[in-house]
């Protein structure tokens, strides 16, 4: 038997690493060769009731463990995040395809920085409730408290960062959890649980299951689970939403988009190319945030494509781990499949204008190493004079094809941009900043920006409108999406309103 490069992964729960029983496992593949790194093992129904219960069994004591002991023991697990982030990143490349100089930078970091906020956040009284004189002899307060054995079910883009934008509000509100890593990029999840066991989390506080789509259909349906957080696409979004619904348990979705990057009139034409860049072609396309509609006002649309094809040059495919690589190939064999779907439908049905790249092989392959032939390469795209009734300009391709949308007035962009099921984020390019609030304030989106694409840090609230997703992630109020409210009234007159009083 071939060895591969990494050890197997298997479930974890109960503080350490188990053995599934399903009998059924599969092969990690990496992006950039298309070869096998680590054999994964399916959990069976009755490894998520193992898993379940052991998160089930340590729900009492973690959620009745002090906020501050609670806070130490997650600061402890983002310092060691940090100490190991290279090591981390390095296998985040492996398993995604995405370059070193993203994940090293990006991954590991914005995910240790959310632990680390939801840590301070408890420790300093984050999770009080509120007291409420009614009158000078009856009073009210309320407490939030932790839900219970809850779920986190997490997309391929960016692994490790959703395991974590996930378990840290979770667990850091007393729950606990069992997270189910896609099965495409599952190489953190065992990681980041032997990291929480190092730190203190108690077992049972943080589990893994791995698997496929059956394995996350039978988690969220799971009698026993008090909540579910996704990240995933708006068509099993509404499949998890559907089965949670059954249950009455509480749901995060955290979906898809077709996000609209509006450069205005008046718009620094360098700055708003290095956006449109950004929110195209980082992480080769595969952001859930990409604004991938970019309407350019007609003034400036030869201009804006003359600096975008000069930019176009800069983007760096190759050996991953070379710090100078800033595009790596799409994560898997499907996806790759789909992303070249658009690309030809976008030429030969759409009729857009190819204005670079496409679906053919990217020519730097031909004189690169062979192990990278086999890989998931594709060329960054970018496709002008488009339409709003493209197939392209309307649905999530997920990667690095760009659409650009003509416009005229600024009445017309903001009913363009908002003409869409989708409402993940929107951004505006502009140097008048008084137009850009007013723009913004328009744009029906969850999250927005205004000069700048793609930054979520920590502190800020972050979650999709419309078909884009329910509830928020990070910032104070992403901890209120993992606690539920009890409320107390206190008389202290004696006496007993009643209507039941003697005439
Ligand atoms: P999928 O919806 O295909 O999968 C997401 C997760 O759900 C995976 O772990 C998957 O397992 C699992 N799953 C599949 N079917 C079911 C089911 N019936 N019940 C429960 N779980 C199931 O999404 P992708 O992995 O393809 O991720 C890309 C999508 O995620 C894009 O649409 C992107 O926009 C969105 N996304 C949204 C973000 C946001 O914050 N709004 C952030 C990142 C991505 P498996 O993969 O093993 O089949």
């Amino acid at each position: 038997m071939v060895s591969l490069p990494y050890p197997p992964r298997s479930l974890y729960y109960d503080g350490k690493p188990q053995s599934a029983n399903s009998g059924k496992s599969s092969q990690n593949i990496d992006p950039s060769t298309s070869l096998p790194i680590a054999e994964i093992h399916s959990a069976s129904h009755s490894d998520v009731d193992a898993a379940v219960a052991s998160a089930t069994k340590a729900f009492p004591s973690w959620s009745q463990t002090p906020a501050i002991q609670r806070s130490r023991i997650l600061l402890k697990a983002a310092s060691i995040l940090r100490e190991r982030n290279d090591e981390l990143a390095a296998i985040e490349t492996k398993d995604t395809g995405k370059a070193f100089s993203e994940t090293s930078a990006v991954d590991v970091v914005t995910g240790a920085d959310v632990l680390e906020y939801f840590a301070n956040l408890v420790g300093g009284g984050g999770l009080n409730g509120e007291t409420i004189q009614l009158r000078p002899d009856a009073w009210a307060y309320t407490k939030k408290e932790a839900l219970g054995a809850c779920v986190g079910i997490g997309a391929w883009n960016y692994p490790i960062q959703i395991a974590l934008w996930k378990s840290a509000p979770c667990l850091a509100a007393g729950n606990t959890m069992v997270y189910k890593p896609s099965e495409f990029t599952p190489l953190h999840s065992t990681l980041l649980a032997e990291i929480y066991t190092a730190a203190g989390v108690p077992p049972g506080v943080f589990n893994v299951v791995q698997g496929g789509g059956d394995v996350g259909a039978y988690l969220t349906s799971h009698p026993d689970v008090a909540k579910v957080s996704f990240t995933g696409q708006v068509s099993t979004g509404a499949k998890v939403a559907a089965s949670a619904a059954g249950g009455m348990k509480y749901v995060t979705m955290e979906l898809g988009g077709k996000s609209a990057c509006v450069v205005l009139p008046d718009a620094d034409i360098e700055q708003a190319v290095d956006g449109a860049m950004m929110a195209n072609f980082y992480s080769s396309g595969q952001v859930c945030t990409n604004g991938t509609r970019v309407f350019v006002h007609e003034s400036m649309k030869e201009k804006f494509e003359e600096v975008l094809l000069q930019r176009m040059q800069y983007i760096r495919p190759g050996d991953l781990m070379d710090m100078n690589t800033n595009f790596g190939p799409l994560v898997s064999k499907p996806h790759y499949e789909k992303v070249l779907s658009y690309m030809k439908h976008g030429i030969e049905e759409d009729k857009a204008t190819l204005l670079y790249g496409g679906p053919g092989k990217p020519e730097w392959l031909a004189s690169a190493k062979d192990e990278v032939k086999n890989g998931f390469w594709v060329q960054p795209t970018v496709f002008t004079n488009c339409k709003d009734s493209m197939r392209i300009v309307k649905e999530e391709i997920f990667g690095p094809v760009m659409s650009i949308l003509p416009y005229k007035t600024v009445e017309e962009v903001v009913e363009r941009a908002n003409n869409t099921s989708l409402g993940l984020a929107a951004g505006v390019f502009t140097k008048d900043l008084n137009l850009a609030h007013k723009v913004v304030a328009q744009l029906q989106a969850g999250i927005t920006w205004v000069n700048t694409w793609g930054e979520s840090p920590a502190e800020m609230s972050v979650g999709g409108w419309k078909l884009s997703g329910v509830g928020v992630e990070n910032g104070r109020r992403g901890i209120e999406a993992w606690v539920r409210n009890k409320s107390t009234l206190v008389e202290m007159s004696g006496e007993v309103p009643t209507v039941f009083a003697k005439l």
